[in-house]
């Protein structure tokens, strides 16, 4: 299918590896130009120069921490200084780590919000005037499936998202008249580096192998296995198309069909 944005231009960040680079290589495969980012220059200069040579549209690399002002301003700038545009953005970061309910103080939650909530919000602060304006645009979160189903030990995330998540409800119904949508998409457990760190985790904390865990958690996914990031990047390449203009508001979840429920 062709989905109808070559030439478009997009910013995607946190997008060295997993689902950011996932997404980000679907977009490059449909001919959109690039803004990429991640903290570590060398991953993501790798992960630039692979797009490049697979798919031959213009990718810009900003090492930067996406959740610090000062990152965010060196990605803005690349992004959209000197009349540059974007037309799609992909807003992504690392995750909050685990812990329990009664660990975490004011800083923790603090940290959390920046990451996961407040970043995302100001991406789309400063994209979506020119999207507007311009009459186009796509805005894609990539959120969690603890918005849905909370994971009682990512509190923070489930936190965080659950207030990025209210924000998207009301501001995707005040511009899409402007033709601009705006999206999450809710990942349930992918085979990434964030994904396989959990097994990790409790491989460690139980004394299990990794390879037991993850078989265990497996057992609890219908499709049978982790999801991976080249179908979660198609998905969001399909609702930064041209045929999802009436896709407004909505938070899809990429899970497998872990999470049970009828609606
Ligand atoms: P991943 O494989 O660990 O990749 C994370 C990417 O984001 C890397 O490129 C990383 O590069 C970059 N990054 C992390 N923190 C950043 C920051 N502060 N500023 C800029 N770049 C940053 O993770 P993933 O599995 O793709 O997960 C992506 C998001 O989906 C996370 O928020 C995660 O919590 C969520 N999620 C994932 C799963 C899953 O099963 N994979 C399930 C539910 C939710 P650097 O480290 O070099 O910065």
């Amino acid at each position: 299918m062709d989905l109808g944005i070559k030439g478009r231009r997009a910013l995607v960040t946190a997008s060295s590896k997993g689902l950011g680079r996932g997404s980000a290589l679907a977009l490059a495969e449909a001919g959109v130009d690039l803004v990429l980012n991640a903290r570590g220059a060398e991953a993501l200069e790798a992960t630039a120069a692979e797009i490049r040579a697979a798919t031959g549209v213009e990718v810009t690399a900003v090492a930067g921490d996406i959740t610090t002002a000062g990152g965010r301003a060196a990605v803005l700038e690349a992004a959209l200084g000197q009349g540059r545009e974007i037309d799609i953005l992909v807003t992504n970061a690392g995750g909050p780590p685990p812990g329990l309910w009664s660990d975490w103080d004011r800083e923790d939650f603090v940290r959390a919000l920046d990451a996961n909530m407040l970043t995302p919000i100001a991406l789309m602060q400063a994209c979506l005037p020119g999207m507007m304006a311009r009459g186009w645009g796509r805005v894609v979160n990539i959120t969690s499936q603890s918005v849905k189903a909370p994971i009682a030990q990512l509190g923070l995330s489930n936190a965080a998202r659950a207030g990025l998540t209210g924000f998207v409800a009301g501001t995707a119904r005040q511009v899409a008249g402007q033709g601009v949508t705006i999206n999450n998409l809710l990942p349930g457990i992918h085979d990434t580096d964030r994904g396989t760190s959990l097994d990790k985790g409790a491989a460690a904390r139980e004394g299990m192998t990794e390879a037991a865990v993850r078989a265990r958690r497996e057992a609890t996914i219908p499709a049978g296995r982790y999801g991976t990031a080249a179908e979660f990047g198609a998905a969001c390449a399909f609702l930064c198309s041209a045929h999802a203009g009436f896709i407004v508001g909505q938070n899809w979840l990429l899970d497998g069909g872990a999470m049970n429920s009828t609606l």
